[in-house]
């Protein structure tokens, strides 16, 4: 009997077209190194990198897929929704990214003067170039404190400053749960609720709660294996995504260097993420 290599994969990862370290390119050769079957690229709020990203993929024989990851709107913690396969040059989806960059860029300069107004000086131009041409998102406000010496590290910067509630904060996402899922959907892309540890639920029954809700409105998938989640969290997102008849997705969330402690593909160097994943994705894309 010949026993089957397992084939593994990565469905969340950064570039530096958001606030990831690599270039698109750099991050498919990244991820052939790393023995993965299949990378997403799922960048914050764009879709820019997918287009290298793909060609990248053709050249070297990896499978690429095309994503996103949308900022959506919802208290108390952070939502953040994986779009997949999708035409994103689809007008009904752009006006919906459109929405979000126009928040995000509205915002970046509020946070400057919050900063300002706390005795840190940073200009919008030392972040543009920060940020390489790429959006701009709070990890290069925490790079930039970090150079000017305002804080010892990054992690420091959100937790001084950054973080959600902290001082510097400035809610970003416009978008609704359902408008940001309907948005993905329209355009024949599948929606699966990014890292939900960092919902702030409660309680697992809030969180199955709101999952529910989600799905009602077009939720088709749940990151269950992922960098932050245990073992046993991601079991119950597993059977909880059996149940409500949910793609059970993974990935670790990569970044580069801007989030040195995450390895592609393995996250804090436990992490497997089945090939299955990207079987359940495309059974549910209607594109
Ligand atoms: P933004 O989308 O511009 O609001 O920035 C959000 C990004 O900041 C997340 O995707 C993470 O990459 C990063 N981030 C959020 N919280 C922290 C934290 N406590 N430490 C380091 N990076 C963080
Ligand atoms: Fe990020
Ligand atoms: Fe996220
Ligand atoms: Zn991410």
């Amino acid at each position: 009997m010949t026993v089957q290599s397992e084939k593994w994969c990565d469905l969340h990862c950064h570039t530096n077209c958001s606030d990831g370290s690599d270039t698109p390119e750099e991050l498919i050769q990244k991820a052939r190194q790393a023995g993965l079957a299949a990378v997403a690229v799922t960048d914050h709020d764009t879709v820019e990198g997918l287009e290298v990203a793909v060609a990248a993929g053709g050249n070297l024989g990896i499978e690429v897929i095309e994503g996103v990851e949308l900022s959506v709107f919802h208290e108390p913690g952070n939502f953040h929704l994986l779009g997949y396969l999708g035409d994103w040059s689809d007008p009904a989806f752009m006006d919906v990214l459109g929405r979000v960059q126009e928040a995000r860029r509205n915002r970046n300069p509020k946070v400057v003067e919050k900063l300002k107004g706390l005795g840190v000086e940073i200009s919008m131009a030392e972040l543009e170039e920060m940020a390489q041409g790429g959006q701009v998102g709070r990890p290069h406000f925490a790079r930039l404190l970090v150079e000017k010496g305002y804080v010892s590290s990054v992690h420091q910067a959100f937790d001084r400053y950054l973080k959600k509630g902290g001082p510097a904060y400035v809610p970003k996402s416009v978008l609704k749960p359902e408008e940001a899922i309907r948005g993905v959907r329209a355009c024949g892309g599948v929606a699966v609720l990014a890292h939900p540890f960092s919902l702030g639920h409660r309680d697992l029954g809030e969180l199955r709660r709101w999952v529910e809700e989600w799905r009602e409105m077009g939720l088709q998938g749940v990151e269950c294996y992922y960098s932050e989640h245990d073992p046993a969290f991601t079991q119950f997102l597993i059977e909880m995504c059996r149940s409500l008849g949910l793609a059970v997705t993974g990935g670790s969330d990569y970044h580069g260097k801007a989030k040195p402690h995450i390895a592609l593909g393995r996250g804090r160097g436990d992490l497997r993420i089945p090939y299955s994943c990207v079987e359940e994705i495309r059974e549910r894309c209607s594109g």
